[in-house]
């Protein structure tokens, strides 16, 4: 699986605690949230990139792929063994 706009990278090899480095848009919003850096972005209530997300700075689409990748690699983490 690749990643849109990161070429060859292989996600899996992305730990799930780095993912939101790797979409670019949300950089300028991750050192803001509150629960940095451990924020997963996704059930957290006041998270800086779900605001920017209502506030159309980030795209739903980007998101809900963010979403999707990050339960994949969590979902992997804990089968690890
Ligand atoms: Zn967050």
């Amino acid at each position: 699986m690749i990643l849109h706009g990161f070429q060859t990278i292989d996600i899996y090899e992305i730990e799930s605690n780095n993912l939101d480095k790797y979409f670019i848009e949300f950089r300028d919003y991750i050192n803001d949230c509150e629960f940095a850096p451990s924020c997963s972005h996704i059930k957290e209530e006041k998270c800086c990139i779900k605001k920017a997300l209502k506030d159309s700075k980030i795209r739903e689409e980007r998101y809900q792929n963010y979403i999707k990748i990050y339960n994949d690699l969590k979902d992997r983490e804990e089968h690890k063994w």
